[in-house]
This record gives structure tokens, sequence and C-alpha cells, in this order.
């Protein structure tokens, strides 16, 4: 019989998260302030502690977890590593496919494995608050867990058109003991000056940023977190694929190719970049991060430096960006709606080591829908990207005949999804090509640097 979940035990969770930087071939390239020169640790100490900067900053290969992280992710890690066998019969593909399974976390998917760490070093450094934003709600309820586990209060900034159509993600933030405003808020100088201006703005990320990043500043006991993007986010996250390379090797198998959804790039970079090592190393693999074509970031933006928020709060970062004016249109993927790009990311898929392709929506569905009915789990959105780039490839197996072994990320489950999914069977879902003009457009306002 063929083995379809491999297990790894609780002793075997990492030890030590990898730094890709210690395998890149060239130094990343540091965030800039308005005066076009490299942003001090001093500047950013005001909202982040200084250990979370050192890793921001670090070049060390391997980066110790603490004991106390590690406890806390034993509530559901190791995660498992399940062979698609089902999937691959429907197929009828020779090549074989395994995933990665996030959504066995209390919150549903990979995000506690940086909100658990950034909660506790923040704990460490005498921090009592922690302020973030959420859209969706999926970093929100990870930050609000984590923040429970090592007793730090929470209060998360949630963009108020989620906050008022994704009550039960609230309800978790809510139950894990953070507190929850729907922004803009009254809470901040930011969110008051909108509301003064229309009291019915319906919100966005980049304001939500801005409130949770004013708050922050502002008081000596609290700091600021964020789910994706940074440099230390990405570190925290490669216990993914550091696992799952663990667990390939117990059944002798090694990927062809690794595939993962991406939006500011933390999960893409927890399962490939600990195979990345690999391939610095000299070994052949492919490593694809897959987002939509409505946000095509990657695929179809530009390789400069750009503000991570809307409003321009932010230090300039040198990735992949689509201009920090890009509206994003609805997508039922909240999480990969970001104009940017991990700079780590992007720098690897400017130099060429790295891939990326994007995929449209419907066919996204089709794909979380169609892999569903095989193996059972409902996918988050997000995660139907990487089924899509993977079964298209499997397909290729099958007409080439050549049997390669396929790995992705299956970063969550869809249960708090299922909205999207009903708009998907009724009809009410659109393909959309973000138009080339819009992109030139946005594309025009970019900060002039460097
Ligand atoms: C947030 C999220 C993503 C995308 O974010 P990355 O930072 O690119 O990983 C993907 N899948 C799920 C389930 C998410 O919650």
């Amino acid at each position: 019989m063929t083995a379809t979940r491999i297990m790894l035990d609780e002793n075997e969770i990492p030890t030590h998260w990898y730094n890709v930087v210690a395998d890149m071939p060239n130094a990343p390239l540091p965030p800039l302030g308005p005066d076009g020169k490299p942003v001090g640790p001093e500047q950013m100490m005001v909202i982040f502690p200084e250990t979370i900067l050192a890793q921001e900053m670090s070049a060390e290969r391997w980066i110790p977890i603490p004991d106390e992280v590690r406890e806390a992710y034993r509530l559901w890690r190791p995660t498992p590593l399940i062979r698609a066998l089902r999937l691959e019969r429907a197929l009828g593909t020779p090549a074989k496919i395994y995933y990665k399974y996030e959504g066995v976390s209390p919150t549903g998917s990979h995000k506690p494995n940086s909100a658990i760490p950034q909660a506790y070093f923040n704990k460490i450094a005498g921090i009592k608050r922690l302020t973030t934003e959420t859209g969706a709600g999926q970093w929100g309820s990870s930050l609000a867990f984590a923040g429970q586990m090592f007793g730090i209060e929470v209060r998360i900034y949630m963009v108020k058109v989620s906050y008022e159509q994704k009550p039960f993600r609230r309800s978790m933030m809510q139950t894990w003991g953070a507190e929850v405003f729907a922004s803009p808020s009254d809470m901040t100088n930011t969110g008051r000056a909108i509301l003064a201006k229309d009291p019915n703005n319906p919100g966005s990320l980049g304001i939500a940023i801005s409130e949770a990043v004013e708050e922050a500043a502002s008081r000596a006991d609290t700091k600021y977190a964020l789910g994706s993007v940074l440099n230390h986010v990405l570190l925290h996250q490669t216990v993914i694929g550091l696992e799952a390379k663990k667990q390939l090797e117990k059944i002798g198998e090694y990927p062809d190719m690794v595939f993962a959804p991406c939006g500011g790039g933390s999960n893409f970079a927890g399962i490939a970049f600990p195979f990345f090592a690999d391939k610095a190393a000299g070994k052949q693999v492919r490593l694809v991060a897959v987002e939509p074509t409505s946000c095509p970031t990657l695929t179809r933006g530009v390789y400069a430096y750009d503000y991570g928020d809307a409003s321009g709060f932010t230090p300039l970062m040198k990735m992949y960006t689509l201009g920090h004016d890009f509206m994003p249109p609805g997508i039922h993927a909240g999480g990969l709606r970001y104009h940017g790009d991990s700079p780590l990311v992007s720098q690897l898929l400017h130099e060429g080591l790295i891939e990326a392709v994007a995929v449209p929506q419907l066919a996204t569905f089709d794909a979380g829908v169609q892999f569903a009915c095989a193996e059972g789990i409902i996918p988050a959105p997000e995660s139907n990207h990487a089924i899509r780039a993977c079964i298209d490839e499997a397909l290729r197996c099958k007409e080439s005949g050549e049997p390669k072994t396929l790995l992705f990320n299956l970063s969550g489950h869809g249960h708090f999804d299922m909205a999207s999914y009903d708009r998907y069977f009724a009809g009410k879902l659109e393909d959309y090509d973000y138009p080339s003009e819009a992109v030139a457009a946005s594309l025009a306002h970019l900060p002039k640097v460097g």
C-alpha cells in the first residue's frame, strides 16, 4: 500500500528557521527612507522589538527557534504531508502529487507560524500590547491566538467592509481575547480625519495599516506586527518547507517542482526557501509562486522601490510592484490582493532563480472543487491558486508521460470562505485580467529614488 499521510513526531519540529539570505547570490537591497537613504534600525525600533529587527537584517543561515515557540507550535505542528493519490487518479496523471497541509492550525492557515514567534519576541522585550491590521481576518485571528498564548493584548484594525461581511473571523479574534475595531475608526488621528471627510468610508488595508502603525508609534508599551512581506515573517514560515523536506526524505522522494499561492510571499517562501538551499547547492528543483491574473504583481509588475502601504507611510522596499495606489478588484482570494511582494521573493525572481505564474479566478475555483471532491479538504481560495498550477503541470505530465514529483502548499482551509464558493456556484464570479493601461497609470506614480 502506498503511504498517503507522512507524519513527523512532535520532537521533529524544526529547531531552527532557515534564512535564505545566506544562500542568495547577491545581498538583499535595503529599505530606504523618503530621502533615499537606507532606513536605520533606530527608526524601525519605534514599531518593532530588537530581536525581530535582528532577524529582519540577519544573514545567518540558521536562526534558533526558542523552546517556548516550539512548545506553542506543538499545538498543531508538525503538519501532515499528504500524497494526493485520489486526485492523481482522477486526473489520470503519471505525476506524483504531494501537499503540505497548513490548514490544521487553530486558525486554519499557515499564518500562526509567524504570529506565535512575533508575540513571543515582543513578550520577552517587555511589550504589553500589539497592534495590527487585517483584511479578510486570517492574519488578525492568528495574531489574536498568538497574543493569548503569551499574555499579550492584541488590538486589530479590521477593514470596515470585511468587519461587516466576515462576522465569524471577528468572533474568532474576540474568542482569543483581542479587541477588534472597524477601520477607519475614531481611535487614531488617521481614522478620525478620514471619518470627518466621509463617515461611510468602507476602509482599506492601507488605512488599517496606518491606524495600527500610528497607535504603535505613539505608545511605549505597544508594538506593531505584520503578517507577510518582511524578511522575518518569511523566515518564521520556513518551518513548512523544513518539515516537508524531512517528510519527503522519509519516503525517499524529492520534488521536481514546488508550488504555493503568493500574496505577500510568506507561505511561498515558507515551503520553497528550504528547497532553494538545495538549488543554491546545485540541485535541480523549480520553485513556482502562483498569483491571480487580477493582481499580477510578480508577472506584470515592475521591479522597483515602492511604498509598502497605500498612504506612503512605510519605508521604500525594492520589490515587484503594481504601484502603491493600485486598487485590486474585489477578487475572492482576499489574501492575494497586495500591490507589492516580499523583497526577498522579488529579488530571487528578478535574478531568475524562482518562477511566477498568474492564473484566472474561475479556473482556481474549478481546481479547488476538483481537489475537494478527490481529497475531501475544502481549500482556501488563496490555496486554490497553487492547486490550479499544480494540476496544470500534472496534466502536462499526462501528455508527455513524465512521472514528475510535484509538491504544493495547501496554505489553509476554506471553511470561512464558503460565501466565495457560493458565488462561484451561482455563476457570479468572473475572470479579470488587470488592464495594461491601469497598471501603467499606477506605475507612473512610483516614488523617484535609486
Ligand atoms: C494570507 C494567506 C495567503 C497569502 O499570503 P502570503 O503572505 O503570500 O502567504 C495564502 N493562503 C492563505 C490561506 C492565507 O491566509
